[in-house]
């Protein structure tokens, strides 16, 4: 099995590059954003919750964050891996899924992380706001919060990872071509 976590800031690529990978590996991509989104169209409980926060690019909390991917795992029991796109975000979210698929007899094999300056990020996501249909990609002050969450929050998770012997940077700027090609590269000695 190969369960890898794609990290990297807001803007960083994961989206886009694990729709490529999750064919060329025959892996599950689960995207937490996605299921969130998914779950605020449909108006669910769990959606009208993780509204209130994404609305102001803060973090959904990490319980319910937690319970919701644990539920997605569960439904994929018969695959080859997962590639895990916006989570783990904090260091308890890292360490109930390190629990959670000890419990099941896997594991993270590694964690593959899209390196881009702030600035590139900045212009992306404005780019990607005027066609996604998402406010949190439009107001720059959301933006600016979601950097700071990530610079808060998630991005001591490179440490976490480091010490585990399994964290690797990829370099995320250049052509989406020229990327995949790098993280091929990485997600072939997984
Ligand atoms: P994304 O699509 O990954 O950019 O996520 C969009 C928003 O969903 C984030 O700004 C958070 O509000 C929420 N979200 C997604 N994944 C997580 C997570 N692992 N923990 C907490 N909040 C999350």
């Amino acid at each position: 099995m190969k369960n890898i976590v794609l990290f990297g800031p807001p803007g960083a690529g994961k989206g886009t590059q694990a729709i490529i990978l999750k064919e060329k590996y025959n892996l599950v991509h689960i995207s937490t954003g996605d299921v969130f989104r998914f779950n605020i169209k449909n108006k669910t409980v769990l959606g009208l919750l993780a509204k209130k926060y994404m609305d102001q690019g803060d973090l959904v909390p990490d319980q319910v964050t937690i319970n919701m991917l644990k539920a997605e795992v569960e439904k994929n029991s018969n695959t080859n891996g997962f590639i895990f796109d916006g989570f783990p975000r904090t260091q308890s979210q890292a360490e109930a899924l390190d629990e959670f698929l000890t419990l099941k007899g896997m594991k993270i094999n590694g964690m593959v992380a899209l390196e881009v300056s702030e600035d590139v990020l900045v212009k992306r996501l404005l780019e990607r706001g005027k066609t996604s249909g998402r406010t949190d990609d439009t107001d720059e002050g959301k933006i600016r919060n979601r950097f700071n969450e990530y610079n808060t929050k998630t991005a001591i998770l490179k440490e976490y990872y480091t010490e585990k012997g399994c964290y690797h940077g990829v370099y995320g700027e250049g052509s989406i071509e020229e990327i995949t090609e790098r993280l091929v590269d990485v997600f072939n000695t997984l």
